[in-house]
């Protein structure tokens, strides 16, 4: 008899075959770990470590290796659903070995622009070496993958502008924060001397909004507790990595900020700020914020947060709210790449951020985050090759959020639609099995699909084949051990359909296996 307990049994073996036993039927649990990184499960994974640690534990003296038997290994994986799902292709992106050789391709063809000039109006910009690159992904199923030189810390400048947004509309709301900023494109340069009709800044991606932000975030602290909120937010969205800060940054941006003084003064002027705002203190925690550094691998899994609507991926913590998010993808989208937003939301169609150390963060909602550095800008202030990176990561992928209309017939769709998968082979299998069609019924058996799936009514393939007479199919699945009385929601089994549709040789294969069935349950 097909019950769950055997349908998974026979699952976890299959899986442990895929790992190659050997003749004594165990393996090497490297090859586990080998497994899980190919599909993007690294062993720095903070999921993955009561594992290791496990592991360590069990490591044979004589050949230093760790060797596990099917029974450990059904243990790992019983209490392990990432290990499972990540088997069994389960996760956002199934094959990710597929994008990964995808995304390389891209990195190594960018790699080669060298267009544009990077940021020159302070000192520590100005000697960043302008070959840097690098690129990291992580899905919101956590699956990593980095290039380049992607554990090289930069500053994040404009890219702490949608995380000290989403702080503000953490505290305050999404009616507070917008009493004081906007969320409009300003059609202007990012640091434009402008305000919106209502003499608020345009929005929090730009200059004038990301100090509004800073206005609004912990304004029952002191300063240096405000500071500490946003530090340690970034740590919580990296996974739990320490971030750093960049001194000299921090001093050189004070000390060549008369724009945005200006910018401070003539929002004040237009009482713009909450009342109890000190200029100096807030302009301060703004240069702070840009000063932040961090590196792409850890910046990837904060951008996949957001992907992954405020829920880290790697540590499971609910870091923002939904809706938090929702808001301040809507306006990456539309401000988030200084004055070629339109033009980036036109053609890439994905929610990004640049800053002027060539940082650059892309979300591709409920699919993953990607952080990308390389110091040469372009007129715009934006990554040169970032931007040419997401031109033909959307070339290629079917990441634009339009492309779900046009069908993306010559775009890739990397991302697992499981559930629909399931549903779908779910209706193929009944409908196999009461049109008789013995090849696409062995053809989904095959696939994985369980033979004793029921429909919404808890039809099953067996109620089907008898009520449509379907002999060699009917035989098939009881030779096949499917449950021979599954109970439908008008109370029938599958006899009783052979009794309604009057085909005696059914109903007599039926019954034989119903006895034979009796007749062993007796006996044990
Ligand atoms: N620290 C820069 C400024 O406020 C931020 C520049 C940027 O990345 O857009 O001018």
């Amino acid at each position: 008899m097909l019950t769950t307990e055997n349908i998974e049994n026979k699952e976890v073996a299959s899986l442990f075959r895929l790992l190659g036993k050997n003749k004594d039927k165990q393996v090497n649990a490297e090859k586990l770990l080998d497994l899980l990184a190919k599909n993007g499960v690294l062993s720095d994974d903070p999921r993955l470590q009561g594992l290791i640690d496990k592991l360590q534990t069990k490591v044979d003296d004589q050949i230093g290796k760790v060797i596990i038997d099917d029974q450990q290994f059904h243990d790992i994986i019983k209490n392990h659903a990432l290990i499972k799902k990540s088997l069994k292709k389960e996760l956002v992106i199934p094959d990710f070995q597929l994008l990964c050789k995808e995304i390389k391709n891209i990195f190594d063809e960018t790699i080669k622009n060298k267009d544009g000039n990077i940021a020159d109006y302070i000192p520590q910009l100005a000697r960043i070496n302008p070959e840097h690159y690098a690129v990291s992904i992580c899905t919101i199923d956590g699956q990593r993958y980095s290039l380049g030189d992607f554990d090289k810390n930069f500053c994040l400048q404009s890219s702490c502008k949608p995380i000290n947004y989403c702080i503000a509309l953490e505290e305050l709301g999404e009616e507070k924060v917008h009493q004081h900023i906007g969320r409009e494109p300003s059609g202007q340069s990012f640091n434009e001397l402008t305000l919106n009709s209502k003499g608020l800044p345009h929005n929090p991606m730009i200059n004038a909004g990301a100090i509004m932000s800073c206005a609004l975030i912990g304004q029952d602290l002191d300063i240096a507790d405000r500071f500490d909120r946003v530090n340690k937010t970034w740590s919580q969205l990296n996974g739990n990595k320490p971030v750093y800060f960049n001194n000299a940054v921090y001093l050189s941006e004070r000390q060549t900020a008369d724009r945005n003084f200006a910018l401070a003064y003539f929002m004040r002027e237009n009482n713009a700020f909450p009342e109890t705002t000190n200029l100096n203190d807030i302009l301060e925690f703004y240069f702070q914020c840009c000063s932040i550094e961090s590196c792409t691998k850890d910046l990837s899994v904060a951008a996949a947060t957001l992907a992954n609507a405020g829920t880290n991926p790697l540590t499971g913590e609910a870091i923002f709210n939904p809706l938090t998010v929702q808001n301040c993808l809507s306006l990456m989208l539309s401000c988030g790449m200084y004055d070629s937003s339109g033009e980036f939301a036109f053609k890439i169609g994905i929610p990004a951020k640049s800053g002027v150390s060539g940082a650059l963060m892309v979300v591709i909602p409920n699919v993953m985050g990607i952080s990308i550095w390389s110091p040469r800008l372009d007129a715009n202030g934006n990554t040169v090759r970032g931007v040419e990176f997401c031109n033909k990561l959307v070339e290629k992928f079917s990441f634009h959020h339009y492309d779900s209309l046009t069908g993306h017939s010559h775009k890739l769709n990397p991302r697992n639609n499981h559930k629909g998968n399931q549903v779908a082979k779910m209706v193929s299998l009944i409908w196999a099995a009461s049109s008789g069609d013995m090849d696409e019924l062995l053809r989904l058996e095959a696939e994985g699909v369980n033979l004793n799936i029921a429909d919404y009514d808890g039809r099953t393939p067996l109620h089907l084949a008898v009520s449509e007479n379907q002999f060699e199919v009917v035989k098939y699945l009881i030779e096949n051990g499917v449950d021979l009385s599954p109970v439908d929601r008008w109370g029938g089994i599958p006899l009783t359909d052979a009794k309604k549709s009057g085909n005696k040789k059914i109903q007599n294969l039926l019954e034989v296996a119903l006895k034979k069935l009796d007749k062993k349950e007796n006996q044990n």
